[in-house]
């Protein structure tokens, strides 16, 4: 099987098997992991942060960034097909109790400045005042577009000249900082927060990272426990992320291999693939006639796994597990199942 469905399937290496048996743990609530401190330690080192904070997923991480810097009934600005906006489960309402209004963020995902201003609520008797302006890189459903630095930095300057703190989700942010060959902190350095993942194309079993300063993250760590998210022995899952983080090296890896399915895919007749950034690809398959799962199926039947993103829209991501040799091998069964 070359499973394409996702960067999170791939499986924990030997390497960070091992990692987890040799641990050292301590209860984490009591705030004595020292795998999981070590792990937060090179995360705000690596991000450029005063602070970090270890949490199981990157969805209740995002959730956490909501309640802590916006207030209970003011409004928050997404991108319109933003992971924390359409994936959540509306978490935004139902934990931070904030209103929502999207922005539609283009090809790349990412609102003007100009937009940001339009869209800002000021707080008065009537209005609730917009609370938290949220921005991902990468930009999952865009395609896996890597935003540039500059546009990060214009948005979060548009935002903080009306007083709104800044979120990026980073669940991709080393892939982002791979294309754009620059250091990842400087995707950070103008937002108030950022939530990177671990368990994506790092590879690790478990976990995201939170950071942003120490003021924030005491406050973040509380909600934490609020939402159920205080581990005890967590660094037998900590200590595997610790491995993860030297996996940023390898990203271009992913996608070289992005860029080789892309082109292989775009030559079958009646197939369609723009040229990726980083490591997800969208397909088109309307040329072909066929519908999203119906081209799934087919992949399906010669063991290729993706995933519908749209009508005649499908994804797939290159990671870890997957060789040059899968890439080839994927796009040589697509044609010739579909011929
Ligand atoms: C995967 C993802 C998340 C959530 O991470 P989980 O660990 O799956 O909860 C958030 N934002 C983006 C852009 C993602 O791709």
């Amino acid at each position: 099987m070359i499973d394409l469905r996702s960067d999170t399937v791939t499986t924990p290496s030997d390497e960070m098997r091992r990692a987890a048996r040799d641990a050292e743990v301590g209860d984490d609530v009591y705030g004595e992991d020292p795998s999981v401190n070590e792990l937060e330690r090179r995360a705000a080192e690596i991000v450029g942060t005063e602070a970090a904070l270890y949490v199981p997923t990157g969805t209740m991480g995002n959730q956490i960034v909501a309640r802590v810097h916006a207030e209970r009934g003011q409004e928050v600005l997404v991108e319109r097909e933003s992971h924390i906006y359409k994936w959540e489960l509306g978490g935004l309402s139902q934990h931070a109790q904030l209103q929502v209004r999207t922005l539609d963020g283009g090809d790349r995902g990412v609102p003007t400045p100009a937009q940001i201003r339009a869209e800002h609520v000021e707080e008065d008797l009537h209005r609730p005042g917009t609370g938290l302006l949220t921005l991902e890189n990468t930009h999952n459903a865009k395609g896996g577009v890597a935003i540039a630095p500059e546009r990060i930095d214009a948005a979060a300057e548009a935002a903080r000249d009306l007083d709104v703190p800044v979120h990026l989700d980073g669940a991709r942010l080393f892939n982002a900082a791979t294309h754009h060959d620059v250091p990842a902190e400087r995707f950070v350095e103008s937002v108030d927060s950022v939530m990177f993942c671990l368990s994506k194309g790092l590879g690790a079993p478990v976990g995201s990272m939170l950071a942003g300063d120490e003021k924030f993250i005491e406050r973040a760590r509380r909600t934490r426990k609020l939402l159920g998210g205080g581990m005890r022995q967590a660094g037998l899952i900590a200590a595997p992320g610790v491995a993860a983080l030297a996996n940023r090296d390898r990203l271009s890896a992913d996608h070289e291999n992005a860029r080789e399915l892309a082109a292989g895919l775009d030559a079958v007749p009646g197939l369609a693939a723009s040229e990726p950034e980083t490591n997800i690809v969208l397909v088109d398959t309307s040329g072909a006639g066929l519908s999203a799962e119906e081209f799934l199926d087919a992949a399906e039947r010669r063991d290729v796994l993706g995933t519908a993103f749209g009508e005649h829209t499908v994804r797939f991501c290159t990671h870890l597990d997957v060789a040059r040799e899968d890439v080839e091998a994927a796009v040589r069964r697509i044609r010739d199942e579909l011929r």
